[in-house]
């Protein structure tokens, strides 16, 4: 804990040195990039929130997807603020249970289980920040390297655990594999924490989807057979 707490202390500095030979050396335009980076992640973010999983609850789970972002928002608003999906899991369980009508069996397995390997929000933005992170070295991604970055950040993004900025932690797994340089990460630690608490909201809101999803199927499949409840 005291080592931990002198990185800690220390971790800023260094952040604040790689930011600044990126400033230094590409000038104004480093912190222009750095905001197109910022934006491209919020926007593919919310474009996955309202696309995909909008889809999945209009036209799978079959319920209203403004129904399900208004009950579920006081779930989304904790993941937020904390920045861990296994510090909103409790909330995000019961919201889903006692506002979205999942059933308890199928939100305690479902839920539990995404926090701690579906998360989305974590490898859309380690997509993005290899290709960012690409660019700024002038390194020319092939479309199998690409390719590659799209797997890594999958598998990666499994491997994150539900607390705060470790996505970006992981996020030199996916560098390794393409040959960039790991230090680059401190360029986007600077922007990191405001994109953690929206990749946050989208990571729990994956899962509520999902067990949206499996809740009304199943429901489904027992109205039509209801021996199978037993
Ligand atoms: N903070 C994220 C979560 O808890 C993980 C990450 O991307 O850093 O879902």
């Amino acid at each position: 804990m005291y080592l931990i707490m002198i990185v800690m202390y220390t971790a800023p500095f260094g952040a604040f040195g790689l930011i600044a030979s990126a400033v230094g050396g590409a000038g104004m335009d480093a912190i222009a990039s750095m905001a197109a980076y910022f934006f491209v992640v919020l926007a593919a973010l919310f474009i996955h929130a309202i696309i995909t999983y909008g889809s999945v609850i209009k036209f799978v789970a079959k319920k209203s997807p403004w129904w399900f972002f208004k009950n579920f928002s006081p779930a989304m608003s904790v993941a937020f603020g904390t920045a861990s999906s296994g510090a909103t899991l409790p909330v995000s369980m019961k919201t889903a249970q006692e506002r979205l009508g999942v059933r308890k069996s199928v939100s305690s397995f479902v839920q539990p289980l995404g926090a701690t390997i579906n998360m989305d929000g974590t490898a859309i933005m380690q997509g993005v920040a290899t290709v960012f992170i690409a660019q700024v070295y002038a390194v020319d991604l092939s479309f199998t390297q690409i390719l590659t970055v799209l797997m890594i950040a999958i598998l990666a993004s499994i491997g994150t655990a539900g607390v705060p900025g470790v996505g970006l932690i992981m996020l030199a797994m996916v560098l390794e594999q393409v040959g960039l340089p790991v230090e680059a990460i401190g360029l986007i630690l600077g922007v990191d924490r405001l994109l953690d608490m929206t990749r946050t909201a989208v990571n729990i809101t994956g899962d509520a989807t999902c067990a949206l999803f499996i809740s009304e199927t199943e429901k489904d499949l027992e109205e039509k057979d209801p021996s199978i409840r037993d």
